[in-house]
């Protein structure tokens, strides 16, 4: 899969050349095409930005550079152009089923805006999906574009490696994810739910559900909601359900 990545400053994304998503690079699964958007300038001074019409605080991102970097990747002078993402605090809630749906595609197309942000035209005109990563606001897009990344990544082929799965994980499944322990099983006296030790893989499948619904409840009550309504329960899901709703 490959991340085309517009921004003012590629060499944040330095930091993604670590652990997972450095070897998932190494061996071809994800590609990270870092452009700077400055590079495309036609400004003698290469500027990019400039001040808004009608007046105000900050500075806006200007179209021509912008727009040159995005018609410089082969694809998006044609048609059937990738996404383009770009990261705003005025966009759709970024989650775990918006991941799901992004690691589909082979290219993504992300760009990152600073100061007050970027000239509409540009996303009127090149923007297919404009994403947030939460209810707050960033100096930058970057931090925003390297999340989207390494939460899409990492749902692709080959990326975890062949014995890590996420199906489990804290809202893949609906659920928020059990607890986890390794060696030593009794640390300074504090010891390992024994169950986890006992070999019997159904039990400890039926122990780890009912941590996940305990943890849910108790901190999602809105994401028990969701996952009720969106899936089929099976009878121990619901069994364990009954036994701790309203307590
Ligand atoms: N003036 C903008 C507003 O009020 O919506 C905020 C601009 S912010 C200071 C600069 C850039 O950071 C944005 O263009 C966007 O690319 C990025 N950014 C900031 N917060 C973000 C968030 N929560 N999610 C995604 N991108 C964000």
């Amino acid at each position: 899969m490959k991340f085309n990545v517009l921004t003012l400053f590629p060499e944040m994304f330095d930091s993604l050349s670590h652990s997972i998503l450095k070897r998932a690079q190494e061996q071809e699964l994800i590609e990270i095409n870092t452009l700077n958007i400055r590079d495309f300038s036609t400004n003698k001074h290469k500027k990019v930005d400039d001040y808004p019409y009608g007046g105000g605080a900050g500075m806006v991102m200007k179209i021509q550079p912008v727009r040159d970097a995005l018609l410089s990747i082969a694809n998006h002078s044609s048609e059937n152009s990738s996404r383009v993402v770009y990261l705003t605090p005025k966009g759709k809630v970024f989650n775990q089923k918006l991941a799901c749906e992004l690691a589909l595609e082979d290219e993504l197309t992300l760009l990152c805006g600073h100061y007050e942000g970027i000239d509409q035209r540009i996303i009127d005109e090149y923007v297919t999906d404009e994403i947030s990563i939460g209810d707050y606001v960033l100096t930058g897009g970057e931090l925003p574009a390297m999340v989207l990344i390494d939460s899409v990544a990492r749902l692709r082929n080959g990326v975890l490696g062949q014995n890590v799965s996420y199906e489990d994980e804290s809202h893949y499944s609906g659920l928020l994810e059990y607890a986890h322990y390794t060696r030593p099983s009794d640390f300074e006296g504090k010891k390992v739910p024994e169950v986890l030790l006992s070999g019997n893989h159904q039990l400890i499948e039926e122990y780890r559900l009912e941590e996940s619904i305990k943890l849910t409840l108790k901190r999602r009550p809105d994401m028990i909601k969701k996952w009720q309504k969106n899936h089929e329960l099976s009878r121990l899901e619901q069994k364990i359900l009954d036994k701790y709703i309203d307590k």
